[in-house]
């Protein structure tokens, strides 16, 4: 079977990394489904979605890199063609990706302790996100 669930958050943009752990387990718990994989999907070209211990520390040493992997302060033709200033955000973006999937299994994601679902809004701008949470198994 298939579930399908969402959630929205507010985000600060410029790299606002938040712990979205709790949102995906509580859609799991309602979903119903015991073992199959749980896809976590955020729509927009400026914002992805990983893994990563939830502290502070490796939280910006996170930013910190993809800062490094792609400047704010370097050109971009996206940004001349456009003029909304956010190259860097759509790059950092697609280098990490909209999404991932975890294997369900006794109805219980198979994280590590230390390993958390994060959202990081990479836009230069704050922003309103839906992130789409399906549940494929039984
Ligand atoms: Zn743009």
């Amino acid at each position: 079977m298939v579930r399908s669930h969402s959630f929205e958050l507010n985000t600060a943009g410029h790299d606002d990394t938040i712990d979205i752990t709790p949102d995906v387990k509580r859609a799991v718990a309602r979903g119903g489904v015991n073992d199959g994989v749980v896809c976590v999907f955020v729509p927009g070209s400026t914002a992805a979605i990983t893994t990563i211990e939830a502290e502070a520390g490796a939280i910006a040493d996170l930013a910190e890199c993809m800062r490094r992997l792609a400047p704010s302060s370097i050109k971009y033709k996206h940004n001349e063609r456009w003029g909304d200033g956010n190259g860097h955000s759509h790059v950092r973006a697609a280098i990490m990706g909209p999404g991932l999937s975890i294997p369900l299994s006794g109805g219980e994601m198979l994280l590590g302790t230390w390993q958390q679902i994060v959202l990081i809004d990479f836009d230069n701008r704050p922003r309103k996100r839906t992130v789409h949470v399906q549940i494929v198994g039984e």
